[in-house]
């Protein structure tokens, strides 16, 4: 039957939010035009895992549960969903826009000569499938369509889809892993700080610039961050000064964030920051300048010193709920 393919995620044996939303878009897609949705999981995942890609959409699920998978290698996942594709030939395959996503739908793209349509806020198909993907930091919106006889291999903005609540009929397979040496394999991986939450897939990001003149100062944005259940995340002046690690940076060469709220603590703006974090649903600027550029991309701007205004922040917000 025709179908989609959408590629699950695993990280510590929890399926990824951003697969989780590809499953849905591919739900949509199916329901709209005739087709059923299959998930390809890769990793050791247990079935309340499995459950829940079924919740988002999935007809099928394959699942490569082998222990080699706990740690993404390029050569094995590509391996393991190549023979899925070339037997099945989906009629698209979905991937979240992570780090992992990025890598893997390049390789994919490299072996079945076809291209990515990457980093998407918007899938149609008319007859063929159309993408729509932010540019210039997000200043414009660029329409890709993929030309016929291509496979369209398309990554999805993490954040932007909701997980839909259409379940699909969750049937799952086993999927064999083809035995081959992979060239490399993951040996092991750091951890960042403990129960922190990645910016990545954030609701609401508390995000601290050049300002904040010292690894010290990230107290209060921590505190602030506590308060509202958010991560904490930087721009590149405060993560190339040291005082907090690359995990937390959001620009053009940091992570991609899409949270309902990003409050901007002192940064200034810079287009790559933008590129980072302007498909926010709602932003916050706090900063001392008034001519800041980050004022033009703000929902809501605060003129002020931020050492005064985000600890009355989060006291409100802590009488707030002393109240409630
Ligand atoms: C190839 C390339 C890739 C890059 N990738 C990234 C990236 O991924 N992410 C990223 O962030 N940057 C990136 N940059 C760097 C980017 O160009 C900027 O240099 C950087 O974003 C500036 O960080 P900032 O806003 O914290 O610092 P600044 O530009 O120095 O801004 C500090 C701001 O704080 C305000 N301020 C100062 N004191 C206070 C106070 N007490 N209270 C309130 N406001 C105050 C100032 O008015 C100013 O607006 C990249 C650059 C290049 C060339």
């Amino acid at each position: 039957m025709a179908h989609i393919l959408c590629f699950v995620e695993v990280r510590e044996s929890q399926v990824r939010k951003a697969s989780l939303e590809a499953v849905s878009v591919a739900r949509g897609l199916a329901t709209a035009n005739g087709w059923s949705v299959e998930a390809a999981v890769l990793g050791p995942a247990g079935a309340d895992q499995l459950d829940k890609v079924k919740a988002a959409g999935a007809d099928t699920i394959h699942h490569a549960a082998d222990a080699a998978l706990a740690l993404y290698s390029p050569d094995l996942y590509a391996a393991a969903l190549l023979g899925l594709i070339q037997a099945s030939k989906p009629e698209a395959v979905l991937l979240g826009h992570t780090a992992m996503g990025r890598d893997l739908s390049a390789y994919l793209a490299g072996k079945l000569k076809t291209a990515v349509a990457g980093d998407a806020v918007k899938v149609e198909f008319a007859g063929g499938f159309k993408v729509v993907r932010p540019m210039y930091a997000g200043k414009a919106l660029a329409t890709v369509s993929v030309n016929a006889g291509f496979l369209p291999l398309i990554t999805l903005r993490p954040n932007i889809f909701p997980v839909g609540s259409t379940a699909g009929k969750g049937e799952v397979k086993p999927l064999a892993l083809p035995s081959l040496a992979p060239k490399t394999l993951c040996a092991g991986l750091e951890k960042p700080e403990s129960a922190e939450i990645d910016v990545a897939e954030a609701d609401v990001i508390v995000s601290g610039g050049r300002a904040m003149k010292g690894p010290e100062n990230f107290a209060i944005l921590k505190e602030l961050a506590a308060e509202l259940g958010a991560a904490v995340g930087a721009s590149r002046a405060a993560v190339d000064s040291g005082w907090i690690g690359h995990p937390h940076q959001v620009g053009q060469t940091g992570k991609t964030v899409s949270p309902n709220l990003y409050i901007a603590c002192g940064i200034s703006g810079a287009i790559q920051h933008l590129a980072g974090m302007s498909s926010s649903k709602i932003i916050v600027a706090i900063n001392k300048d008034k001519e800041a550029p980050i004022f033009q991309a703000a929902d809501y701007g605060v003129l002020g010193d931020l050492f005064q205004i985000v600890p009355q922040v989060t006291r409100a917000l802590k009488d707030l709920k002393k109240e409630g």
